[in-house]
């Protein structure tokens, strides 16, 4: 029985257990705690000791003496998946994975057919939504990546579902390393030359149910050799689509006024010379006191310790509007804001065409033959 963090939720850690360890927006790493080791970041050490039994989503201080960074221990999905694993290749992210899907109409129990694997980011996302019952024949020709994405696979508990194959599919089309006989209802095609990958589609694809493909290429050249190959081998809908995923933001921001600039500019100014004005008294002062102070040690008045003078505390500076001091929060009263919206850029996708087409199963004559009519 498969038994996959990407197909069933844990509560709890287990040891050996696949966590992705989240230390920022940008920088989610992959481990299986073992006792004895640490994971050693720039926000700390985290022992992995303290990661088994416990809940999936708790937030781990470091145990380091000298620093107070945490991190999240997160549970395995395949949209944390593509932000955590080591890249091989290009891979398809997130929100062009969950429009692919969808199109394609993958749902537990569909058998897909992949090519090709990668970095098994798309290969992840697949799996999760054909689950236990589905099944993804995924064809990789780049040995090394074909026998990394393999393991990956079989690490993940995924080899039930997702069976790998080495190949060139443009070459010797979709022969599977398993002796099952292919019947697949959606096709995703993520290689350079899809157009030479759709005439050996035929003979692998479901003879009853409709068919849908998706080719994913990154320029428009391979989009219209793609598509004049649907179109001659009968494909229909042929529809292109390129995901431009915006996350948009209302934010409040500060109205800022070129009477806030000339003011800045004299705050600066004052600063500079109280600062300058500051610094001559106080170095004068420490003077004083340095000349004072040998001459109560050699009277013997003072001893050498009581000479520490306490720094003086730090006060933040009035708010001005350029410049460091007070921190304003946004909205806050008393200051004048309006409304704007903002695109988030950190959102990762990689932008290629995706080109939908589907393919309607081959007519059944009265006599039980099947024709493509
Ligand atoms: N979709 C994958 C993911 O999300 O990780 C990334 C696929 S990567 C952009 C394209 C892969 O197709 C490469 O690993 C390449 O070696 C493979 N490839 C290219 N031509 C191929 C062919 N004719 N047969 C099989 N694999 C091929």
């Amino acid at each position: 029985d498969t038994n996959s963090p990407f197909l069933e939720f844990n509560s709890s850690i287990p040891e050996n257990g696949l966590v992705l360890a989240w230390l920022t927006r940008d920088n989610t790493k992959p481990l299986r705690p073992v006792q004895g080791s640490a994971l050693h970041t720039r926000f700390g050490s985290f022992q992995h000791s303290s990661m088994i039994s416990s809940k999936y989503g708790t937030q781990l201080a470091s145990s380091s003496s000298n620093q107070a960074g945490f991190i999240y221990l997160l549970h395995p999905t395949p949209e944390l998946w593509s932000l955590s694993l080591p890249h091989r290749t290009q891979i398809v992210y997130t929100p062009d994975a969950s429009y692919i899907v969808q199109r394609l109409r993958i749902r537990p129990g569909s058998k897909v057919i992949e090519a090709g694997t990668g970095s098994a980011s798309f290969t992840h996302a697949l799996a999760r939504t054909v689950a236990k019952n589905g099944r993804i024949w995924t064809f990789e020709f780049h040995e090394p990546r074909f026998e990394i994405a393999k393991k990956e696979i079989e690490d993940h508990g995924l080899d039930g579902v997702v069976k790998c194959s080495h190949g060139d599919v443009c070459v010797n089309g979709f022969i599977p390393a398993c002796d099952e006989i292919l019947d697949a209802s959606a096709v995703f095609l993520d290689l350079p030359s899809p157009w030479l990958a759709i005439p050996h589609l035929k003979t692998v694809i479901s003879k009853e149910k409709i068919v849908r493909i998706c080719c994913f290429s990154p320029c428009m050249e391979q989009v219209q050799r793609t598509i004049e190959t649907l179109q001659k081998e009968g494909w229909l809908d042929i529809e292109m689509v390129e995901v431009s995923c915006k996350r948009w933001e209302a934010r409040k921001e500060m109205v800022r006024k070129p009477q806030d600039a000339i003011e800045r500019l004299r705050d600066i100014r004052r600063r500079r010379n109280e600062g300058l004005k500051k610094r001559n008294e106080r170095k004068l002062a420490e003077a004083q006191k340095d000349e004072a102070m040998s001459e109560a040690q050699e009277n013997g008045a003072v001893t050498p310790a009581e000479n520490h003078v306490p720094d003086k505390p730090f006060l933040p500076s009035e708010y001005n509007p350029w410049g460091k001091g007070k921190r304003v929060h946004e909205g806050e009263h008393g200051y004048e804001w309006k409304e704007v919206s903002k695109v988030e850029a950190e959102l990762k996708s990689h932008t290629s065409y995706l080109t939908f087409a589907y393919l309607p199963p081959p007519v059944q004559g009265k006599d039980g033959h099947i024709g493509s009519e």
